[in-house]
C-alpha cells in the first residue's frame, strides 16, 4: 500500500535519538529548549513552546488567550476534530465559519458576514482559529483586519504547514508561516503524516511574552519555579508554586532530538513535495476532476494534496478502486459539525453548505517526501482507470 502521507527517517533521526537514550535526560533537559529556539528562529518569531501534541498546543493556546465557559470560539469544518475540540475543553461554545467552495479554506466573505451578524446580536467570538488546510495559509491579512476591530484574538492552526510562507512580505523578506505576523500564536504539528515529526508531538510559537509565560505554565501543572510570580516569599531552593491548574503537556528529548534533526531537512522536505505537486499536475490533467490549486495567499507546505472529483456519486467507486489498487488515498475532512458529539450540540448537516459540498468531492492523494515518481505514475494510472469504470 501506498500510504497517503509518512514519514522520512534517516541515520542521522536516528543517531540523534539513540545518543539521547545514554545521556543525563530523557525529559525536561536540553533538547527541548535547543528545538523550540531552532523553530523559533527558522519562522523568526521570539517565543515557542514544545508539548506532545498540535491537541494539546491548541489547548494551552486557549488557555493562554483566556478562553473560558460562556466565550465563543470560530474555526473551520473543514479540519481534524481537534481545531474545535481544544475551545470545548475550556468550557468554551464552538461555531464555525463557511469555507472557500475550491480550497476548503475559511471563506473572508462567510466571515465578514457573519461577524457583522454576531456584533448585531452581541455574540461575538473571543478567538478565531484559522486551519491552513493542506499546507495553504488562509487569507491571513483578510482575516486579520476583519478580526480586529473587535479585538478578537486569532491562533493559526498550521499544523499542515510547517515550512510554507505567506504572500505579504516584511522587510523584503516573504514570512515563513509561524512568524506570527497575523495572529497571537500558531500551532504546529509533528505527527508522522505531517511535514516533520517528533512521533508524537506539537509547538506553539507567539512574539507575546505573556502568551508564552502562560503557555508554559499550563504545560507543566500550573506550577512556577519564578519568585516574581509566586505570592509568598520562597521558602528556598526546593520550593515551587502551582497558580493555576496545568497539565503535564511536555515533550520528551527524545522527541525533541528528533525534532531537531527532521527541522535541519525541512527545506528539502518542501522542496520535494513541492516536486511530486509538479509531477501530479501533469499526470492527472485530463481526469474528471479539479486538481488543488496553487495557494493564492503564499507559498503552501503541501501537506495534502486534495483533488475533487467533478461528480461526487463517483467518490466513493473511485475512493474504493483506488484502495483496492494499493492507493492509501484518504479524505480530509469530514465536516467537524457533523460529527455525532458536534450533532449533539446542536449543529445538523446543512449548517455549512460549502464545507459540505466541499467533503462530498475530495479524495487526498499519496504526497510525501520519499513518494518516488514511479509511485506517482502508479496513483495516475489507479486512478486513470478508477475514473472511467
Ligand atoms: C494533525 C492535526 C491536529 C492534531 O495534531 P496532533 O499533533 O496529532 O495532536 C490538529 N489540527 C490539524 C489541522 C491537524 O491536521
Amino acid at each position: 500500500m501506498i500510504p497517503y502521507g509518512r514519514q522520512s527517517i534517516d541515520n542521522a533521526d536516528i543517531q540523534s535519538v539513540v545518543d539521547i537514550l545514554t545521556s543525563d535526560f530523557l525529559t525536561q533537559g536540553p533538547a527541548v529548549p535547543a528545538f523550540e529556539q531552532a523553530l523559533a528562529s527558522y519562522c523568526n518569531v521570539p517565543y515557542a513552546v514544545a508539548v506532545n501534541s498540535a491537541t494539546s498546543a491548541l489547548h494551552i493556546a486557549c488557555l493562554a488567550l483566556e478562553v473560558k465557559p460562556g466565550d465563543r470560539v470560530w474555526t473551520s469544518p473543514i479540519s481534524f476534530v481537534a481545531s474545535a475540540n481544544c475551545a470545548l475543553y475550556c468550557g468554551a461554545t464552538v461555531d464555525f465559519v463557511d469555507v472557500e467552495p475550491d480550497t476548503g479554506l475559511m471563506s473572508v466573505k462567510a466571515l465578514a458576514a457573519k461577524l457583522q451578524q454576531a456584533a448585531a446580536n452581541n455574540t461575538l467570538p473571543k478567538v478565531l482559529i484559522a486551519v491552513h488546510l493542506a499546507g495553504h495559509s488562509c487569507a491571513m491579512q483578510q482575516i486579520a483586519t476583519l478580526c480586529q476591530p473587535y479585538d478578537i484574538r486569532i491562533i493559526e492552526d498550521a499544523s499542515h504547514s510547517i515550512g510554507g510562507s505567506y504572500l505579504q512580505q516584511k522587510d523584503g523578506q516573504p514570512q515563513k508561516i509561524g512568524s506570527c505576523q497575523f495572529s497571537d500564536i500558531t500551532v504546529f504539528s509533528f505527527h508522522p503524516v505531517k511535514i516533520i515529526t517528533t512521533a508524537e508531538g506539537g509547538m506553539a510559537l507567539t512574539k507575546d511574552l505573556t502568551l508564552v509565560t502562560r503557555m508554559q505554565l499550563f504545560r507543566s501543572h500550573g506550577i512556577t519555579r519564578n519568585p516574581n510570580d509566586m505570592t509568598e516569599i520562597s521558602h528556598g531552593p526546593w520550593y515551587y508554586q502551582q497558580v493555576e491548574l496545568g497539565l503535564n503537556y511536555r515533550m520528551t528529548e527524545l522527541q525533541a532530538a528528533l525534532g531537531l534533526s527532521q527541522l535541519s531537512r525541512l527545506d528539502t522536505f518542501i522542496a520535494k513535495r513541492l516536486d511530486a505537486v509538479a509531477r501530479y499536475q501533469v499526470l492527472l490533467q485530463d481526469l474528471p476532476l479539479d486538481l488543488p490549486d496553487e495557494c493564492p495567499a503564499g507559498q503552501s507546505a503541501w501537506h495534502l494534496y486534495i483533488i475533487r472529483l467533478h461528480d461526487e456519486n463517483r467518490r466513493l467507486a473511485v475512493f474504493e478502486a483506488l484502495r483496492s489498487s494499493g492507493i492509501g488515498v484518504n479524505v480530509h475532512y469530514i465536516p467537524i459539525h457533523t460529527q455525532p458529539y458536534y450533532q449533539q450540540l446542536g449543529f445538523q448537516w446543512g449548517d455549512f453548505p460549502q464545507a459540505e459540498a466541499f467533503y462530498s468531492r475530495i479524495i487526498s492523494l499519496p504526497l510525501y517526501a520519499d513518494l518516488t515518481p514511479e509511485q506517482q505514475q502508479q496513483v495516475a494510472t489507479a486512478l486513470q482507470s478508477a475514473c472511467k469504470e
